[in-house]
């Protein structure tokens, strides 16, 4: 089509979003910072801006995707941004992407933020369940929707440009979480003749599982009865997080990936608890 669209910056995550628009037809200009990494991409059918200003300058919509928010700064810095529809698809924290979009405002673009759920290998593959949060200007989100959606699929979540930054780091910190676990799990079996791969089948099985629990958490949010629907409660968990330290002890497992959580459930007992689950501990977290 006629739709010009721009990327700036093209290491693995930007390369693969102006691929996946240049291959659905669009017409793409690509700038980094250093040259040679446009090359694959020219030769491709991507044009190539000699200067980000120029990229900016000839897109209708204009992608950046750099290492981190000083360096969209730098980036940005000398280019002209009125009247530009400007997508920062670069990961960084919400008050980052909230002073970015008052800076792209002030400059006279739309602002949308996007937190990138994926690797690059997913972009533009079909059914590769990647996705993109975004938050900012629903105005340019409505205008580029269909654009958008090309190299992955778009999850809008609010006018405030930080949400996107927000749910896509709330995401990676459950994840975190859950790298925890599992880490702990492998080391607990690790001096036995457990195979890891028949052991991995059971850990996938089980936590695939025990997701679900993140739904009884909301209604007790929402309710603001944390006693609601529990069947295991604190009481007994705090009991069984005893057998799981003694066990890491005869293993030979240091318990610092787990001790945290379980210091945080037997506070929450120790204030009169024990019939909640463990929705009382977010409570406790919140400064
Ligand atoms: P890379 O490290 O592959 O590329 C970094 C890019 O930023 C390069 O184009 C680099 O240019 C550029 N850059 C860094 N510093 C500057 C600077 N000061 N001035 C100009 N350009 C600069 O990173 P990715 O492509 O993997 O990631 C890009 C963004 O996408 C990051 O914010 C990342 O968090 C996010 N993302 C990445 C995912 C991934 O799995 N890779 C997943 C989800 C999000 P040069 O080539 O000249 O060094």
């Amino acid at each position: 089509g006629d739709t010009k669209i721009s990327v700036l910056g093209l290491g693995a995550m930007g390369s693969a979003l102006a691929r996946a628009w240049l291959v659905a037809g669009y017409e793409v200009t690509v700038w980094n910072r250093t040259v040679s990494r446009a090359e694959l991409l020219a030769a491709e059918g991507a044009k190539v801006a000699v200067t980000a200003r120029e990229a900016v300058a000839v897109g209708d919509l204009v992608v950046v995707c750099l290492l981190d928010d000083v360096s969209v700064g730098e980036v940005l810095d000398g280019a002209e941004l009125g009247g530009k529809d400007l997508v920062n698809v670069t990961t960084g924290v919400p008050g980052e992407a909230r002073e970015r979009a008052e800076w792209a405002v002030g400059r006279g673009a739309r602002y949308l933020d996007g937190g990138i759920m994926a690797v690059p290998p997913m972009i533009g593959v079909q059914g590769s369940g990647a996705y993109v949060f975004y938050s900012g200007s629903s105005e340019l989100f409505a205008a580029w929707g269909d654009v958008l959606a090309v190299p992955a699929a778009i999850r809008f979540v609010g006018e405030d440009p930080g949400l996107a930054a927000l749910y896509d780091v709330a995401l990676l910190s459950a994840m975190t979480g859950m790298f925890a676990g599992v880490s702990h799990a492998f080391a607990l079996m690790r001096r036995t003749q457990v195979a890891p791969e028949g052991f991995a089948a059971l850990l996938v099985e089980w936590l695939t599982g025990m997701a679900p629990y993140a739904n009884g958490v909301a209604a007790q949010l929402e309710t603001g009865d944390y006693t609601l629907g529990v069947t295991s409660n604190l009481a007994m968990m705090v009991e069984a997080n005893g057998t799981l330290l003694r066990t890491a002890e005869e293993q030979g497992v240091s318990p610092e990936l787990i001790s945290p959580f379980m210091a945080l459930m037997e506070r929450r007992l120790a204030d009169g608890h024990g019939d909640e689950g463990t929705t009382g501990v977010i409570d406790l977290l919140l400064r």
